[in-house]
Parts: structure tokens; sequence; C-alpha cells
């Protein structure tokens, strides 16, 4: 029996719905070149699902996405919901969605495009070669440490603890070094070994970790040195492994190689090979429903599925090279032209890509 591979797919809010109608695309034409089987199904989730279901996350989207192989998610939030209380609001959503289906860690590639190395602020001949992962630690550390006030001899004190235990580690180190394989093979543990215990039970787990893979290259990176060589020596650099909030930082630094927000995609994994899919950015109100966003970080997160989640290496190859091509003929959405005049909507962007794509 044919192979098909279940995808929840939640659009959301703001341009979210229409960068994943241009990702659909690319997985309809998928299934024709190489003959991969996706049933997609649609759930509401975020601010429409608050609007329609009284809940950004309704239970029946949160059993669609539990019986899915993955789910590609659009963005979610708007002004229309800013001022909801808590639970009414879409951000909230995604902090269910996260813990609901057990995600643990976030991947974010930064590559860069060599047409688009003059949107970075770094110098071009640094940006040479650029293509990397931050694999980042979501849900332990101090983001989830007991928080607490207390009175202290010089009046109020706040407290963070951050807090892990060996399975959390364990199991995004191997992660990490399972997704390097499928790469480079080189993977930079960054951590702060010098100063906090965590950071030294940290690498101690790494170091055990690393036997079991023997053909990475690995190395030991203090976080404020790792924040330096991202600027000096980006190219150097294959996969990075690290705590929450130190992958919070560095993982924006990263992106932020690239230039464009609108080329960055993203994915969060939980155990075995279910994940969560989406761009980095968010709904982008000020631009929704005028057909002009780029959809590539949406495509590219596709991707990102076939490689990390469906082994469809085949398939992501082909859509990168695909979006690689229609950059190099110089087309443009408005967030990456330097000549807006010239700028392509967001269905001519998604058309000119799948038309590109190859076996
Ligand atoms: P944003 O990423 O939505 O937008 C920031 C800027 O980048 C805007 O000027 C926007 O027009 C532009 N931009 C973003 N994506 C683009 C694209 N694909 N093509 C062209 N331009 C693009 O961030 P924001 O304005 O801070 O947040 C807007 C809403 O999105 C808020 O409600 C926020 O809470 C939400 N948000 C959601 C997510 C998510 O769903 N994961 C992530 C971030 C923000």
């Amino acid at each position: 029996m044919a192979d098909v591979k279940k995808i929840a797919v939640l659009g959301g809010d703001g341009i979210g719905p229409e960068v994943v109608g241009e990702a659909l695309k690319v997985l309809k034409k998928t299934e024709e070149l190489f003959g991969y089987q996706f049933e997609t199904e649609q759930g509401l989730f975020g601010g429409i699902a608050i609007d329609e279901k009284g809940t950004p996350l309704p239970q029946e989207t949160l059993e669609l996405c539990q019986g899915a192989d993955a789910v590609l998610l659009g963005a979610v939030g708007g002004p229309k919901w800013d001022n909801n209380s808590k639970e009414l609001r879409p951000e909230t959503g995604l902090l269910g969605i996260r813990k609901a289906l057990g995600l643990f860690s976030n991947i974010r590639p930064a590559n860069v495009f060599d047409c688009l190395k003059e949107a970075s602020t770094l110098k071009p001949e640094v940006l040479e070669g650029t293509d990397l992962i931050v694999v980042r630690e979501l849900t332990g550390g101090i983001y989830f440490g007991e928080k607490f006030r207390r009175e202290g001899e010089n009046g109020q004190e706040a407290v963070d603890t951050c807090v892990y235990n060996v399975t959390e580690v364990e199991r995004i180190v191997r992660q990490a070094f399972d997704i390097a394989m499928t790469r480079g093979k080189r993977l930079a543990s960054v951590d702060k070994a010098n100063v906090l215990e965590t950071s030294r039970l940290w690498r101690e787990v790494v170091i055990r970790i690393a036997e079991e893979y023997p053909e990475v290259e690995l190395e030991h990176v203090l976080v404020d040195n790792c924040a330096m060589q991202l600027l000096r020596r980006p190219s150097s650099f294959d996969v990075i492994v690290t705590e929450n909030m130190f992958g919070d930082i560095l993982s924006d630094e990263a992106a932020m190689l690239t230039g464009s927000i609108g080329m960055l995609s993203s994915a969060s994994l939980g155990e075995g090979s279910f994940g969560l899919y989406e761009p980095v950015h968010g709904s982008a109100p000020d631009i929704a429903g005028q057909g002009i966003s780029n959809p590539i970080a949406t495509i590219l997160s596709v991707a990102l599925m076939f490689r990390l989640t469906f082994g469809y290496h085949d398939a992501a190859q082909a859509i990168e090279d695909a979006v690689k091509e229609v950059l190099d003929a110089g087309h443009r959405t408005g967030d990456i032209a330097t000549d807006k005049s010239k700028a392509i909507g967001t269905t001519m962007m998604g058309d000119l890509i799948v038309a590109a794509m190859k076996k």
C-alpha cells in the first residue's frame, strides 16, 4: 500500500493562509514529480479559531495534529486579538499546541543565498557559504524554572531558577547529532560551562553521547564566544545545539545573517519523527490580504519537513534548488527587492518556484 503522509495544515491569521497556500502548491508538485503522497487536512488555529470556536486551539484541531505525521503552520495573531484575556490570545494557542504535541526542540536553519548576500548587514565575503542549523531546547531551563520575588537585605529581590535534568539534555543532544549526521557531520555544543552548573551537566552529557557518533566532529563553544563567532566565521558552523535561553538569542542572531525574515523556515520536533513546521515570521498584519507577502519561508519549511520528518531528501533538494533558481533569475517579493517597483506578488513567487522544481 502506498505510504500516504498525513499533514495537518493550520493557515492561521494575517498572511498565514496566503503563504501556506503557496506551500500546498509545492506539495502537489512534489507528488507529481516524485510520486510521494500527501493527505492534507485544514484546521482552525489562532485568532480565526477564537472567532469561530471561542478558543485559539480547538480540540478538533489538536486531534487533527495528533493524528498527523506533521503539521504545517502559517502564523497567528493580529491587533484584533491583542487586548483579549490570556486564554483568548492566539499566542496562547501556540504555547498550548507545542506543549500538547510534546515538542521539545526548535530547529532554525540559516543559510545565505548568494544572490541575497547584499541584504545582510555583514560583508558578503564573511557570509560566503553560510549554511547552519540552530537546535534549541524548548521546554526546560530558566524560562520554565521556578520564579519568585522575596525581600532581601537590600530590598526586593527577584529569582529565576535554571534547571535541566539528564533526560532533557540527552534527547535534544541526540536529535542534534542525528541532524548533523544528515548534513556536514559537525556539531557545536554551546554552553557556559565555565560558570553554570546546568552547563557542566550539559557538557558531560554531550561528551558521553558523542561516543555514539564517532563520525561527527564535536566542538564545545562558550555562549559568549559563539555569539562572536557567528558574526566572524558563520560559514564554519554546521549544526549548533544549545539550551533554551542561549538558543533563543543565538537563533535570532543567526537568522539575521540572512537579511530577511521572509526567508526563514523553522521546525519544532518531539520524540520520533513528528514535527511542526512554520515560517519564523509572524502574521504580518501590515501587509495581510494584499498578496505581496513572501511565501519562501513557508515553502522552505516544507523542504525542512521533507528532510527531518519524512526523509525525502531528494524532494527537499528540489525545493531548495528551485528557490535558488528563481532568486538567481532576479525575482523578488517586496521584502527582499532592492527595486520595489519590480517586486512580484505571493502567488507569482509560488508559481515560479513550482515551475522551477525538477526531479
Ligand atoms: P511579523 O513577523 O508578523 O512582521 C514583522 C515585519 O516583517 C512586518 O513589517 C511584516 O510585514 C514583515 N514580514 C513578515 N513576514 C513577511 C513575509 N513573509 N513577507 C514579507 N514581509 C514579511 O512580526 P510582528 O509584526 O511583530 O507580529 C505580527 C503578529 O504576528 C503579532 O500578532 C505577533 O504576535 C504574531 N507573531 C506570530 C508568530 C507565530 O505565529 N509563530 C511569530 C511572531 C509573531
